[in-house]
C-alpha cells in the first residue's frame, strides 16, 4: 500500500479530467484547439511563431509527443513535408496517421490559393499544392474551427456537446472580431505589398492588399542580390506601400530594400506569439492590422 499510494495520487487528476492530447504543427492551430477544446484538451505546438515551420528537425521529443497524441493538426499542403512524415512514421501512432480521425490538415478545409501556380515547381517552389499559410484569413480559421470541433467530438464523443457549444462561443466572438477588422482595414485596400515569402497571400486576398513582389525569387529560395536589385529598379518612385516579413525571416533583405525604396519594412506575426502583442488568435489579427495601418500611415 505504501508504494501504491503516490501512484494513485498521480493518476487521480488524469481520471478526473479526460484530456485529449493535441499535437499542433503550428501555434495558431494549438491556439484554436485551446479555444474549442478548453479544459478537455492539452495542446502542444511543434513550432513557435519565431521558427520557420517549413524547416524544423524531427527531434526525439517531438516523436514522443506524436506517439502520445490523440489528434495531430497541421497546416498541410506540404508546409511540413520536410519533417512531419518522419515524425508520424517514427511515432507509429495509428490514431493520428493520415486518413484517421486523429489527423487533420487545416488547408484541406479552405479554398487554397496559388493551387495552379505550378510553373515554378521545377525551380524549387515549395508550395506545389497551393499556398499552405491559410491561417492569415480569419474566414479560413472559421472553417477550420468547425472541422476541428467535429473531430474533437468524434474522438471524444462523451464531450461532443461541450465541443459544439465551445465552437459556438468561439465563433460568436470571432465573427464580431472579423467585422471589426474588416472595418478598420478598409483603408488598406489596394495597398501594395512586397513580402519576403508568400506567407501573406490569404491576408492580401482577404483585405484587398496588392501583392506586387516577393523578396524570395521563388518561394523557398533565399533572396539574391540580382533579384533585389531588380526589385529596386522595378519599384523605384513610391509605387510600394510596405515591405513585410515574418519574425523568423532574416531582416537584411527587407531592410536593404526599405532603404532604397524609402518604404517601411515591418514584421507581422504569422502565428500566435509572433509579436509581443499577438497573444492569441484575436490579438494576432488586431496586431497585424495595427502594424499595417501604422506602416502605411493611416493609423
Ligand atoms: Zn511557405
Amino acid at each position: 500500500m505504501k508504494r501504491l499510494l503516490p501512484v494513485l495520487i498521480l493518476l487521480a487528476p488524469a481520471v478526473a479530467i479526460a484530456e485529449l492530447r493535441v499535437f499542433a504543427c503550428e501555434p495558431e492551430w494549438a491556439a484554436l484547439a485551446d479555444e474549442i477544446g478548453r479544459e478537455h484538451v492539452q495542446t502542444y505546438s511543434a513550432t513557435t511563431a519565431l521558427q520557420d515551420p517549413h524547416y524544423i528537425q524531427a527531434r526525439p521529443s517531438l516523436i514522443a509527443k506524436v506517439r502520445r497524441a490523440d489528434l495531430v493538426i497541421c497546416s498541410g499542403a506540404q508546409l511540413e513535408i520536410g519533417w512531419l512524415p518522419a515524425l508520424l512514421q517514427k511515432a507509429n501512432n495509428r490514431d493520428v496517421m493520415p486518413g484517421s480521425d486523429g489527423y487533420m490538415e487545416a488547408s484541406s478545409w479552405v479554398l487554397r490559393l496559388d493551387a495552379t501556380a505550378n510553373v515554378d515547381r521545377a525551380r524549387g517552389d515549395i508550395h506545389p499544392q497551393g499556398n499552405p499559410h491559410v491561417q492569415m484569413n480569419p474566414h479560413n480559421v472559421t472553417a477550420v474551427a468547425r472541422a476541428l470541433a467535429q473531430r474533437l467530438a468524434s474522438i471524444d464523443a462523451d464531450n461532443s456537446e461541450t465541443y459544439r457549444s465551445n465552437l459556438e462561443l468561439f465563433l460568436e466572438k470571432w465573427q464580431a472580431a472579423i467585422a471589426g477588422w474588416e472595418a478598420r482595414a478598409a483603408s488598406l485596400r489596394g495597398k501594395r505589398m512586397i513580402t519576403h515569402h508568400k506567407s501573406w497571400v490569404y491576408l492580401q486576398d482577404w483585405l484587398g492588399l496588392e501583392a506586387v513582389a516577393n523578396l524570395e525569387p521563388v518561394a523557398g529560395l533565399p533572396p539574391t542580390a540580382t533579384h533585389l536589385s531588380r526589385l529596386t529598379k522595378e519599384f523605384a518612385g513610391g509605387v510600394v506601400d510596405v515591405i513585410v516579413r515574418a519574425p523568423y525571416q532574416d531582416a537584411r533583405a527587407s531592410e536593404w530594400l526599405s532603404d532604397r525604396l524609402g518604404v517601411d519594412a515591418i514584421v507581422l506575426p504569422l502565428s500566435v506569439g509572433g509579436t509581443a502583442e499577438a497573444q492569441d488568435l484575436i490579438t494576432m489579427f488586431d496586431d497585424i492590422i495595427d502594424r499595417l495601418l501604422r506602416a502605411t500611415h493611416h493609423a
